[in-house]
């Protein structure tokens, strides 16, 4: 069975009582009572909310709490860093690892995103890994390539057992926040593509069950074409995660597959 989710990325917005309002707002949805083993939300707040976001959610199954982000070291002096023990012990269960915004702006190279998929599955955190072409590469046709050697220099370094926990989202640079979101056939190509390279580096039953979520200007609208690809396991979830009515028509959709 391959569990597919619907994973919102708040990145660095609201404020604590816009947060507080808005995960109350979703968890009164219906759609939210329907999740299940194999259709889970993970709702990613910035690190201050995170505690009071567990507390929230904590009667409420399949619907987990991650990070943004964490650092590849365990403890010690990173002034204004958190670490994956930190995070495991205040209850978060998930962690976004790699996005393109923190490779951008906060360099991150595919060692550091292996370094930190080590720690968070070290202390028991499920990552979430993002891989993407920018718009050069998308135009020059090295996309494929492109998205290939950063999953062999970051997750498929990993042995096949902590492979197996992980969860993998595509995302297109030139669709994140821009509002032109990748086609259903464009997300499809590379979601076979990441599919058949598991496969290879690892065997069919690890790849048939990797969940490989797109995203990049993903919303209500779109949802419904992207989910129904036959290798696309869910979204990430940016600028329409910040309104409950609209993530919450997200999640129904994903209910409804
Ligand atoms: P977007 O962001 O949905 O606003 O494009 C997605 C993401 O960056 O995870």
């Amino acid at each position: 069975m391959r569990k597919r989710y619907v994973i919102a990325n708040w990145k660095m917005n609201k404020s604590h009582d816009e947060a507080t309002k808005l995960i109350n707002e979703i968890l009164n949805k219906k759609a939210i009572h329907q999740l299940s083993e194999d259709k889970q939300v993970v709702i990613a707040t910035p690190f201050i909310y995170l505690q009071e976001a567990v507390n929230q959610t904590l009667s409420t199954s399949y619907f987990s709490v991650a990070a943004q982000n964490c650092h590849q070291e365990i403890h010690g002096a990173y002034t204004g860093e958190i670490s994956a023990t930190q995070l495991n012990s205040i209850g978060v269960t998930h962690v976004i690892i790699g996005h393109s915004e923190r490779r951008k702006y906060f360099l991150e190279t595919d060692n550091v995103v292996l370094q930190k998929v080590q720690q968070a599955l070290a202390y028991g955190l499920t990552p979430i890994i993002c891989c993407g072409e920018s718009l050069e590469q998308r135009e020059d046709g090295s996309y494929q390539d492109f998205i290939q050697s950063q999953l062999e220099n970051s997750v498929f370094q990993l042995d096949i057992k902590d492979f197996s926990k992980i969860i993998i989202a595509y995302e297109p640079i030139w669709a994140i926040g821009t509002g032109k979101t990748a086609s259903a056939e464009q997300a499809q190509e590379v979601h076979a593509l990441i599919r058949k390279s598991i496969h290879k580096r690892y065997d069919s039953s690890t790849a048939n069950k990797t969940s490989i979520l797109y995203g990049g200007s993903c919303n209500a609208k779109n949802a419904g074409i992207l989910f129904s690809q036959k290798d696309v396991d869910g979204g990430l979830i940016g600028g329409a995660s910040l309104v409950a009515d609209e993530f919450a028509e997200i999640i129904s959709t994903l209910i409804n597959l």
